[in-house]
């Protein structure tokens, strides 16, 4: 990376204050409401709420439905807002305007895709997952089978990082490949051209999920070729608990992609109200039912504070970021302790976090976040620690070094109420 500082054997937090004083992305941390005194490094999971949200969700309760009611399904927009509020995602991703629309769940716009992206290459007869997916693909899939393989069963073929390879398992059988974009696990990350590429030179069809991508490193959908493609709006782009999925598709598959729910907002004519089901011409169709829309609002407000921002900038500082943890985990943590870094240092394989293979690492997050450093525990062994450039200093990434070198070095982490799991880890 181009940050001179790294690499330097006497990295020190006074370096770290002047990275985050040259920071072209520092203003935007004032526009977050984030708790005093923690250091958070979980964005990657629930991201920070704009200081903007709450109000505007409130007028929209007390403005748009508690004076407007039923009217502002046309005068506040939002019958439409699952598609202008998927515009404020497209720049985001490499899509062009109203080619994106917001859904339910990461998970059923997984479905709506992965049935829509099979029933377009009927005959063949199997699919490619990653084993190391986040489970909820998997899970999603296996419905996926159920429901597409009555007759004849879809196969199901997994791969990982250690093998079966994409190109072991791919045939002119393979109808879908659902992939993680950047593993939730590793942060590990796919080159989407490429893998696309190869993915259709045996004339099969791409499903990408983008939940640990969009808003942390730059994606070009269209660029790259790619069919499909859905992702959270909870994580990086901080739409708040809950806040709406969307889902893009390739123009060239519109025109025959069938979704698995075809409700009534997909319809081409809703208010029609007729017997018979017809998708409406673009995009649209993926929609189901009534969207979620006091969500919406909150995500619409995170996505204008998106608009500002230059997704490269964002790139390169999360690049140094999560370069300055692997160094300092390298130089404190690893020698005395044996913590391995289990993400990508070639930063074109690296999305913006960093997992670390420790024992016990459930109780030494625990003690971690009791000290206000806050990232996350994926079972067997990682914890892992999200970046997000619009909030995460230089400086926090040093202070939640030290915090955890003081956790390892004390054994605090010992202690039994660490080891009490709550339901989410
Ligand atoms: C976070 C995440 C999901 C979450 O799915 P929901 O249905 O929104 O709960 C799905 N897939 C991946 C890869 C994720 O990282």
């Amino acid at each position: 990376m181009t940050t001179p500082a790294l690499g330097r054997p006497a990295l020190d937090r006074e370096t770290c204050a002047a990275l985050d004083a040259a920071d072209p992305l520092a203003s935007f941390r004032s526009r977050f409401s984030l708790p005093r005194g923690v250091v958070y490094l979980d964005g990657n999971s629930l991201g920070a709420l704009p200081n903007d949200t709450a109000a505007h969700v409130q007028r929209v309760i007390t403005e748009e439905w508690g004076t407007g009611l039923i009217r502002s399904w046309n005068d506040a927009g939002w019958f439409t807002k699952p598609q202008t509020v998927g515009d404020l995602v497209a720049p985001l991703i490499g899509a062009d305007p109203g080619q994106v629309v917001l859904g339910d769940s990461t998970s059923s716009s997984i479905f709506q895709a992965a049935v829509a992206a099979a029933r377009l290459r009927p005959g063949r007869r199997a699919i490619v997952a990653e084993s190391g997916s986040f489970p909820t693909d998997l899970y999603v899939l296996e419905s996926v089978q159920e429901l597409l393989g009555a007759g004849v069963p879809l196969e199901r073929r997994l791969i990982s990082d250690d093998g079966p390879t994409l190109d072991d398992v791919l045939g002119e059988d393979v109808a879908v490949v659902v992939l993680t974009h950047v593993d939730y696990r590793t942060g590990r990350m796919h080159d989407m051209a490429d893998v696309t590429r190869r993915i259709h030179a045996v004339g099969a069809v791409v499903v990408w999920d983008l939940c640990h991508s969009v808003g942390a490193v730059p994606v070009d959908l269209i660029g790259a070729d790619a069919d499909f493609a859905v992702g959270c709006t909870y994580k990086y782009l901080n739409g708040g608990p809950g806040s709406p999925s969307f889902i893009w598709a390739s123009e060239k598959h519109l025109r025959d992609a069938r979704p698995a729910l075809t409700g009534w907002h997909g319809h081409a004519k809703p208010f029609d109200f007729t017997v018979d089901y017809a998708p409406a011409p673009g995009i649209e169709r993926f929609r189901v039912g009534t969207p979620q829309l006091l969500s919406m609002s909150a995500l619409e407000v995170s996505l204008r504070l998106w608009a500002e921002v230059d997704v490269d900038a964002v790139r390169e500082k999360s690049l140094c970021l999560t370069e300055l943890f692997i160094s300092l985990v390298d130089a404190r943590l690893t020698p005395r302790w044996g913590v391995e870094v289990v993400t990508p240092r070639e930063s074109a394989r690296r999305g913006s976090q960093v997992s670390l293979r420790v024992s016990h690492g459930y109780e030494i997050m625990q003690a971690l976040i009791e000290r206000g450093v806050i990232g996350d525990f994926r079972a067997p062994d990682l914890i892992r620690f999200g970046f997000t450039p619009l909030y995460t200093s230089y400086t926090d990434v040093w202070d939640a070094v030290d915090v955890l070198e003081g956790v390892l070095d004390s054994g605090v982490w010992r202690e039994p109420r660490f080891a009490r799991r709550g339901t989410v880890t």
